[in-house]
This record gives structure tokens, sequence and C-alpha cells, in this order.
């Protein structure tokens, strides 16, 4: 194996687990340990026309390549930065007669072209090749050999263009190692997958469900007056909290919020490996997150929680339907029904709980009822902090979530305060340069002038605020 150099982080035998990167020196919460660009990556098929296929932000506006008609860029620099990415997809596109296979096969196309131009390794701080990462074609069920084998031929009428043959073999392991080493890409806001990249150095960090580093995007800088200040799409991995040297980096492939059993059969089923942290063979949390209600009054019998969380699961299987059917006040309605036979037999920490509750809330804040919808994600929160790592992206944005809807909703005082503890979170998990960070200082400034106003004159306070609403 070709080893590089990075300065925070070296490669080392992490036993059982086959290699891993360790800290070569201390370090500290939301610092850098490393930052590295895609070595190739694709927009989802779903959202090719509306995310910018070199900075990945989805944008209202984007102009399309006029030779293939499939790509789609933010700007002119946009398109410049990624043509070298693009160029050999846009002939493939064209000789399928403007036919763009699906993002799996564009990235094995894109992979396999860097791969010829580049060789599998692209820097001096790149500590593997791509065509070296694991692949566990061996371990595919008979169902997706299948799917395997309709992805190959696919590729292979694909990459007629001009290029040099490979073997089927050779074929169906860059498949692999897409399968289990692609990075799901989100938008600049957070909110929404947009694409799918591959990182070599990333997927050297091995998986724990309670990690010390957290995974952000950075969608980089094509804005800039002079080209010199452009920076590209990368992804940076940063210490959730103290990280002495010589600890081994670890982040979490899986949302933390699932019994530890589940966590397991997620990573087994999508990684091929059986979960060993600590949280995972010591259980822990797991309590909380089945727990039934306590408080005055007899505790619920056993039964009862089971019947509940039976109801609560069928219930969420409903929701969900309607929710695609875009039946909202359906939503409510079951959501109503769901919380209110939770009430007093699942504990706020409760999974089944805490799922209907965000989704509750999210539908409450779209209907513009704000002062119900902060209710509901107050409680989701106080749940989540119960459950999530202090430093934890998803607790943040949950936070964030929930300052905007106590400020949409006119409390004023725990929407700015809940918008500055989201903002200490994501300075951590995020950094100050990301639209998310820089959101929330926007925000942060404003509902602090408006706290002034309130605490200074509570009736004029609300009178503005009416005078703005209506
Ligand atoms: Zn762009
Ligand atoms: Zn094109
Ligand atoms: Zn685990």
């Amino acid at each position: 194996m070709t080893v590089g150099n990075m300065e925070s982080a070296q490669l080392f035998d992490a036993g059982k687990k086959g290699r891993g990167l360790r800290a070569t020196k201390d370090l500290k919460a939301g610092e850098v340990v490393f930052a590295e660009p895609s070595y190739s990556a694709v927009v989802f098929d779903s959202l090719a026309s509306q995310v910018c296929h070199s900075c990945f932000r989805r944008q209202a506006k984007l102009h399309r390549c006029v030779q293939c008609k499939f790509a789609h860029y933010c700007d002119r620099t946009c398109q410049t930065a990624c043509w070298d990415e693009h160029k050999r997809e846009c002939g493939a596109i064209r000789k399928l007669n403007f036919f763009a296979p699906s993002e799996n096969i564009r990235l094995a196309g894109r992979l396999l072209w860097r791969i010829h131009k580049d060789t599998g390794i692209v820097s001096d701080s790149q500590l593997v090749s791509v065509d070296q990462l694991e692949d566990h074609v061996a371990d595919l069920s008979e169902d997706d050999v299948k799917n395997l084998h309709a992805d190959v031929h696919a590729f292979q009428e694909y990459w007629s263009y001009g290029s040099k043959k490979h073997s089927a073999d050779y074929i169906s392991r860059i498949f692999g190692i897409i399968k289990c080493n692609g990075f799901t890409l989100s938008d600049q806001r957070g909110l929404q997958a947009v694409g799918v990249g591959l990182f070599p150095n990333l997927c050297l960090v091995n998986h724990d469900c309670w990690p010390n580093c957290t995974i952000s995007l950075n969608h980089g800088n094509q804005s800039a007056v002079s080209s010199s200040l452009h920076s590209q799409r990368r992804i940076e991995l940063r210490a959730l909290g103290k990280i002495p040297e010589g600890e081994e980096l670890t982040v979490s492939y899986v949302d933390f919020l699932n019994l530890s059993a589940d966590r397991q059969k997620k990573l087994k089923e999508r990684f091929y490996f059986d979960c060993t942290c600590e949280h995972c063979s010591q259980h822990i949390k797991d309590d909380l997150m089945k727990a039934a209600a306590e408080g005055e009054g007899s505790k619920p019998s056993a039964d009862k929680v089971k019947d509940v969380v039976a109801f609560s699961k069928e219930c969420l299987g409903k929701i969900e339907n309607s929710r695609v059917e875009g039946d909202y006040q359906e939503v409510v309605k079951l959501c109503q029904e769901c919380l209110g036979k939770q009430e007093h037999v699942l504990a706020d920490t409760n999974l089944c709980r805490l799922r209907v509750l965000s989704i509750a809330s999210e539908v409450f804040s779209y209907m513009k009822d704000f002062s119900e919808a902060a209710a509901l994600v107050h409680k989701m929160v106080d749940g989540y902090k119960k459950l999530y790592h202090p430093n934890n992206a998803q607790l943040g944005m949950a936070i964030m979530r929930a300052g905007v809807t106590h400020w949409h909703g006119g409390q004023i005082e725990t929407g700015h305060s809940m918008i500055c503890k989201a903002y200490r979170i994501l300075m951590v998990t995020h950094g100050p340069n990301h639209a998310m960070t820089r959101d929330l200082e926007v925000m942060r400034t404003q509902t602090e002038m408006e706290l002034k106003m309130y605490l200074k004159d509570k009736e004029a306070y609300h009178n503005m605020r009416e005078a703005v609403l209506h």
C-alpha cells in the first residue's frame, strides 16, 4: 500500500477492524483533522437538474451543459471547474443519444476515467489508492449479485466511448467499492441528500456509534472574484471534543438514535461488519430509547407500553403514507392521536415518541402553526439532549430548527437561546464558514436585537411582530 502524509492523522493497524487512522497530535473540539476533495462524485438522478454538478449546491436557476443537455451548473465558473470531471462523461452521454445512465454507473465512469488519467492516487496526502479500498463483492446476497450484473452490463455500454476495456470482474470490484465506501453528500443547508462521492482517506476512518469525529461537506467557494481564492468542494473531518495524540479517530456511519441491535443490523447489512463498539456491546442508552414514562401516578404496565409501541409503529407507517400523498390534515390527525396514546406511557426519550414528535413539529411548522410546533419540537430536543453526544451534528441541527420555530412563534427568549446553542454546536461540527453556521450567525444577531427590544418593552415588541406578520 502506498502511504502518504497527513498532518494530524496517520494510518495504523487497528487490530480486528483492519487499518484505521489515529491522531498524531492532541486535537481540540472543532479542529479540522483533515479536509479531502472528492476523488469523484455525482449528483443523484432525481436531482440532476436541481443541483449543481460541480459544487453540489441546490439552486433555483441552473445552466445546462449545451453538449450533453444533462449536467447542470450554477454558472460558467462552476462549469469550468468541473470540466475535467465531466468531459468524458459528456461524450459518453451524447453517444448514447443523450441518455444519461443511473448515478451508480455515472459514478463508476467518473471513477475509472480518473483512475486512467491520474492513477488511483491524486496527491501526496492520499493514504490509499482508490482501487485498494474494500469491495465486499464476495459477501453480496443473490439479489445484489443480480443487480450487480445488470450494472456491469449497463456500464459496458456506457463506457464503450473510446476507452480501454475492463474485465467484468474489475468493474464489479469498482461497483463494490462504491457500494461500501460511497459517502452521501448533502446540500448546502444540510437538508437533503443530493449526491454520492468517494473520499479515499475518509474510507480509512473506522466506525464507532459514539465517535470522536464528525464529517461535514464544505461546498467550496467558486464565487470569489479572484479565481486564486476559489476553493474546491471537499469533506472536512472535525474533532467533536479533545482527542489525545495516539487515539484512534472514528466517525459514525449510522444515526445513533437506534437501539444498539438495530444499529448493528444496519451496519452489517450495509457495511458487512459486526459493531463491537462500547455503546453497542454495553447497550448504552438502549434503556432510555425504549423507556416508559415516569412521573406522578402509577407507572404504566409492561403490556401497556408494548401495546402503545405497536400502535405507534403502525401509526408511523400511516403517517408516512399520508405525508407522501401530501395529505397534511391527515398527518396532523394521526400524529395527535398517536401522541395522545403515548402520553404518560412512553418517556420523552423513547424512540417511537421522538419520531412522532419530529414529524408532528415539522408539519405544524409547515402549516404555520408555530406555537404548537414549538411545544412539540421543544419536547423532541429535550429527548435528543439525553441521547446524543453534546456536540452531535444532528442534535445541533435539531436545536437550530427548534430555535427558529420558537422565534417564529413569538417566543423570542427561548428562540434566541436555542439559536445560540445551535451555533455553538455547529461551530464544532461544521466550522465558521459553512452556510448553516453563517445562517445561524445572522439569526443570532437578529434575535439578539429583538430580544433587547422585547426586554425593554414587551408590548411594543408584540405590536411590532403583529405589524410584520399581518
Ligand atoms: Zn455550482
Ligand atoms: Zn455535458
Ligand atoms: Zn456500535
